[in-house]
């Protein structure tokens, strides 16, 4: 059998041969129903019912899905993505979509059916409320974060899983081009709102703020501290008022902690921007006190896990003197949150710029349909951003954050 793309019509067909799924749905492929309801940039996405159950199936194209057929892009991701979702389910089982099956041919993983939970960004638009969300996200950043470190894996086998990362070169090619490099000149694909010319203009001539983004791609390029979702925005969040799990992990590698923390603190910053365009005069500060909270959750549980893990054999390869020594791993707990926050806030601000200057927006202000007041939310976040790639030493925490977001400019 070779690869070929599932559509609504053959999806069951194909699934019914697979007795994990057909178990998990019950019935016969002809009581199954299948909705395609990828809505991502990339891949196709089945939700599949049958009497007994559900199950979402999820198949790379050989191209981007957004562009076309003219952007090729390798369907290993598909591999990636399982060998993440792995990972993660070890870690951090209840923050992700149980696995049921996966065909390398066919670039299809078959996982839990998520359901009625919905993707985290659309119900930030409308305005909703999840008390548990920032707890729930800083367990799974702590725990996936934390236990694929060197502060918890012995070298050699850290070098093994790192390597077990190592060819998922183009989608991290995706995000050294659109992230690092793209917002900052004139690419053919990027786009913004018509308001923001002179905005523009100005970031893309100042030097201090192109050296930041580069410094930060260097991070992204070559620091491998551990194992990243590596696509952590509101639109890879899926919630019920109980719930809340991490999906879409096809952008995954070793990488900088910052990265992952920094896009999701992005992420959260810019669906606050986007209140006063969406609610006008109803904004309050919900998002902000998220992001906050998720900040200190992760920063809280990561040095309880420093501080509680106790390696049966050979620990991890950073801090071992500190194992014994608790004023050492104090100290070094500090210094580490130190460095973390300041990684996290320059890729926060690499990506909110990418979503107002690069080639994919947010949902969170592209439904702002009043071009002049979503340019005005976008220049907020824009000089809010340029602030956090070369002046964040100003912030030493998330109040901090908090308050000069407030306050505006
Ligand atoms: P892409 O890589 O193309 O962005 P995603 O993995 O983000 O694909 O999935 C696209 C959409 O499919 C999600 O926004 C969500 O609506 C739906 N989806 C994905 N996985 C599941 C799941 N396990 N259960 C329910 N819905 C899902
Ligand atoms: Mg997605
Ligand atoms: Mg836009
Ligand atoms: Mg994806």
């Amino acid at each position: 059998m070779s690869y070929r793309p599932l559509t609504e019509t053959t999806a069951a067909a194909f699934l019914a041969d697979i007795p994990a799924v057909a178990e998990r749905l019950g019935g016969e492929a002809n009581d199954w129903s299948v909705q395609e309801v990828g809505d991502g940039n990339l891949n196709l996405v089945f939700l599949v019912t049958g009497p007994q159950g559900g199950v979402a199936a999820k198949q790379a194209l050989p191209y981007v899905r957004l562009v076309g057929e003219s952007w090729p892009l390798p369907l290993s991701r598909a591999y990636y993505e399982r060998l993440a979702l792995a990972d993660q389910a070890r870690l951090s089982p209840e923050r992700v979509p149980a696995l049921i099956h996966h065909d390398d041919v066919m670039a299809l993983t078959v996982m839990e059916y998520l359901t009625p939970h919905r993707t985290l960004r659309g119900a930030l638009v409308e305005g909703l409320r999840y008390p548990l969300l920032a707890e729930h996200m800083a367990e799974f950043l702590a725990d996936t974060l934390f236990f694929t470190s060197d502060l918890a894996v012995p070298a050699v086998e850290k070098k093994a899983r790192i390597a077990a990362y190592l060819g998922n070169t183009a989608m991290c090619r995706i995000t050294e081009d659109l992230i690092f490099d793209e917002p900052y000149f004139d690419a053919p694909m990027n786009h913004h709102t018509p308001g923001l010319d002179h905005v523009v203009a100005t970031l893309r001539a100042d030097i201090p703020l192109l050296l930041s983004a580069q410094a930060l791609k260097a991070r992204f390029l070559a620091a491998p501290e551990a194992l990243l979702h590596g696509d952590l925005h509101t639109g890879s969040i899926m919630v019920t008022a109980q719930d809340s799990r991490a999906i879409d992990p096809e952008f995954a590698f070793y990488g900088p902690i910052g990265f992952d923390v920094g896009m999701l603190l992005a992420n959260l910053w810019m669906a606050h921007f986007a209140q006063s365009g969406q609610r006008p005069g109803v904004e309050d500060g919900w998002l902000l006190a998220q992001a906050e909270a998720l900040w200190a959750g992760f920063a809280e549980r990561f040095a309880g896990h420093w501080r509680n893990h106790a390696p049966d054999g050979e620990g991890g390869a950073l801090h071992a003197l500190s194992r014994s020594d608790g004023v050492l791993r104090d100290a070094a707990i500090d210094a580490w949150r130190a460095a973390t926050w300041s990684d996290s806030l320059g890729f926060a601000g690499v990506e909110i710029i990418r979503r107002i200057l690069g080639l994919a927006h947010v949902a969170d202000f592209e439904t702002i349909a009043d071009e002049a007041l979503r340019a005005d939310c976008e220049k907020r976040a824009l000089l809010f951003a340029r602030e956090l790639l070369v002046d964040r030493q100003n912030f030493p925490n998330a109040a901090a954050i908090s308050q000069r977001i407030a306050q505006g400019t």
